[in-house]
């Protein structure tokens, strides 16, 4: 039996404003969509935060035992500034500043996003597809769009009709707003004087003559509208009705609230059955962005190279720091906090490090099981991360007074402790034993200065110096190091 059919997950659905228990469509297999980032700069903090938030999700789906096909785009054409629908594309006006094609701006800042995400132990998405590689299929939703009737063309742009849509479907479902309170934004309708109706958004824009990043489609060269992408490659890769869609908060409007009405006018089903939507990272108060430069680079988080820091961070205590709050809380970055998370994680590993000899009893003061399922409950609630931590503290405790030999436990249920804290340390929350990666590094390191040394004493042989070679050899024995000269060259073993 999966895991997943003894454990009841409940998920927040942002749509509904409550906790529903999660039931795929597709029994045992997952479809989740996240928006990703708009490839043109370095991702802050914030921005990693939203995806360490949904890298939680996919990892416990996957523990559960789904089959996840987690599909999560970039953005690389048809954001302008200001999420608007007219002004400069964000990628195309990095390119302009630094005199490069919009394609090494992507490259560049893709690059980036991906190191970022490695080095916080995010795992890969199943699939990562770009906006640029599905102009196409844009395209064929925008023509079937306009032949459902919910969109209009005017001076070679298309606009989807808000008022037109929401006389039979409702627009503003999901960020709670009603069409009637959104008030008209003057600045946006003069320069948008081929749309109807202030609300209505674009499908495709033509392009104007110095707008660089442009396609061919029936109604001119031009560009899709960015809300647009999501639903083309969601749907795509998940079908017109999937699972899970994930974002950002500050996507929720329009960004999503378009996509629901794109998915609907298009096929005529609601195309999202759980809308997540992650909380913000802040700074002295303020939402971290890149456009107001509020905002920490993790580098900069792992260097310690800035004002706001003492000193550098792992980037598993910065992901730790991240977990310890709920994904739909903000939470505020600070010196004292990451401070307070170091300690806290190198007290969960020392506990975790004293596992491996803890002394064991006929009988059990700690009832594992139990806790073990508390652990658990605790995932199942909206993957509450922080009341997980607060278990595995728990367990901390426990740990620490079994090692004092103030309290025992059975063998089996060491046997247990051991894989759930495994479990959920490495495999639910994502967090790295440094300790075991700096013995890995320093194996490396190890490995590789031995290997000059084997060279160094090869060239001491052909130059006939004996006393150089064999020093090399007698003085690595002593350090517990064998040197064994074979016909395919010297290996060697350390003890
Ligand atoms: P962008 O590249 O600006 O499209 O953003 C990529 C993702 O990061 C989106 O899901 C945003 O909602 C999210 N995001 C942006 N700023 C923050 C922040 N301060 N805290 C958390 N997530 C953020
Ligand atoms: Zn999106």
């Amino acid at each position: 039996m999966a895991l997943y059919q003894q454990q009841e997950l409940k998920i927040y659905n942002s749509i509904s404003g409550e906790k529903e228990v999660f039931k795929p469509i597709n029994e045992g297999a997952v479809g989740m969509y996240v928006c990703g980032p708009t490839v043109y700069s370095n991702v802050h903090l914030g921005n990693c935060r939203t995806f360490i938030s949904f890298d939680l999700v996919f990892r416990y789906l996957k523990h559960l035992g789904y089959k996840v096909r987690y599909v999560r785009n970039i953005t690389d054409a048809g954001h302008l500034e200001n999420d608007a629908d007219s002004g400069e594309d964000r990628i195309a006006k990095k390119a302009r500043l630094e005199q490069i094609e919009p394609m090494e701006v992507v490259q560049r800042y893709t690059v980036d996003f991906h190191n970022i995400l490695q080095k916080f132990n995010n795992l890969p998405p199943s699939i990562e597809p770009t906006a640029t590689g599905h102009i196409v299929e844009q395209i064929e939703i925008i023509k079937e769009i306009l032949e459902k009737g919910y969109a209009y063309e005017a001076n070679g742009s298309v606009y989807f009709d808000v008022l037109k849509f929401n006389e039979s479907h409702d627009y503003g479902k999901l960020s709670g707003r009603k069409l009637e309170d959104m008030i008209p934004n003057t600045r946006e309708l003069t320069a948008q004087s081929d749309k109807k109706n202030p609300q209505d958004f674009a499908l495709w824009k033509k392009a104007e003559p110095q707008h660089i990043m442009r396609w061919p489609s029936p109604w001119s060269d031009g560009f899709p509208g960015w809300h647009l992408e999501c639903t083309v490659m969601s749907s795509k890769y998940l079908g017109e009705e999937f699972d899970i869609h994930g974002g950002g908060m500050d996507l929720k409007f329009p960004h999503h609230e378009c996509e629901i009405a794109q998915g609907e006018a298009a096929t005529g089903k609601t195309p999202v059955h759980y809308w997540m939507h992650a909380n913000m990272l802040t700074l002295n108060g303020k939402k971290m962005a890149k456009s107001t430069g509020n905002n920490i680079l993790p580098n900069e988080i792992f260097t310690g190279d800035n004002p706001n820091l003492e000193k550098g961070f792992a980037p598993t205590v910065a992901r730790f720091f991240m977990l310890q709050a709920n994904y739909r809380s903000i939470l505020d970055f600070s010196n004292e906090a990451m401070l307070a998370s170091e300690k806290g994680f190198n007290r969960l590993m020392d506990a975790y490090h004293a596992l491996g000899n803890l002394p064991t009893g006929k009988t059990s003061d700690f009832d594992v099981a139990e806790w073990r399922q508390k652990c658990y409950d605790a995932m199942n609630d909206d993957f509450n991360s922080p009341i997980l931590i607060a278990q595995l503290f728990e367990a901390v405790k426990q740990i620490n007074i079994i090692k004092e030999e103030k309290s025992s436990i059975t063998a089996e249920d060491l046997e247990l402790l051991k894989k759930t804290m495994s479990d959920f340390i490495f495999e639910v929350l994502g967090l790295v034993d440094n300790a075991e990666a700096a013995d890995n590094d320093f194996g490396k390191k190890l490995g590789g200065t031995v290997e000059l040394l084997i060279k160094l004493r090869a060239e001491a042989r052909a130059n006939k110096d004996f006393a150089t070679s064999d020093k090399i050899r007698d003085e690595l024995i002593e350090l517990g190091i064998q040197l064994k000269d074979g016909k395919d060259g010297t290996t060697f073993t350390i003890d």
